[in-house]
């Protein structure tokens, strides 16, 4: 069974974070997406909320699993018996970001190998901070956001 873990905040999860799912498919028999959770970083939404939107996401697809996990993403894999992770790169900024965490992780877990998968060129521009920034200011967000997630802006 090969098992991946895309991990992340999802904070909110966005139309990119999708397309990167959606490539990965064809490449896992399951993939759980899995929120990180670190009780010193302030998030928008609330844990419930995030998971909340996800299983909607994806209720219909049954080779992706919700699920969150608090400390290291490599130990978290090594508990869950997955030997892949999935990551989107965007820029050359999340580049170099990404490499020294993939080196980490393949030390840090167990046989753990990183896939990344390069942003579609309409979607590298998207991120979870513009689309925060966008809902704080009373902006639309519907166009970075799947279909299934509607954020109320009051
Ligand atoms: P983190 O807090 O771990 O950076 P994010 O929720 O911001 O988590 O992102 C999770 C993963 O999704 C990261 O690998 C990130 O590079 C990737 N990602 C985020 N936005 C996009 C996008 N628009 N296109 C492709 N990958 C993306």
């Amino acid at each position: 069974m090969k098992r991946a873990v895309f991990p992340g905040s999802f904070d909110p999860f966005t139309i990119g974070h999708y397309d990167i799912i959606q490539r990965a498919m064809p490449l896992f028999d399951e993939i759980v997406i899995a929120v990180g959770v670190n009780s010193q970083k302030k998030t928008l939404f609330d844990l419930d909320q995030r998971l909340q939107w996800l299983n909607k996401v994806f209720e219909s697809n049954s080779k992706v699993r919700v699920d969150h996990f608090e400390g290291l993403t490599a130990h978290y894999c090594n508990k869950i018996d997955a030997r892949y992770l999935i990551r989107g790169l965007r820029n050359a900024s999340d580049f170099d970001y990404e490499k020294t965490i993939s080196q980490l992780n393949s030390i840090v877990g167990k046989e753990l190998e990183t896939v990344f998968l390069i942003a579609l060129p309409q979607y590298s521009h998207i991120s979870s901070t513009i689309v925060r920034e966008i809902i704080k200011g009373g902006g639309d967000a519907s166009p970075f956001l799947p279909d299934t997630i509607q954020v109320n802006i009051n």
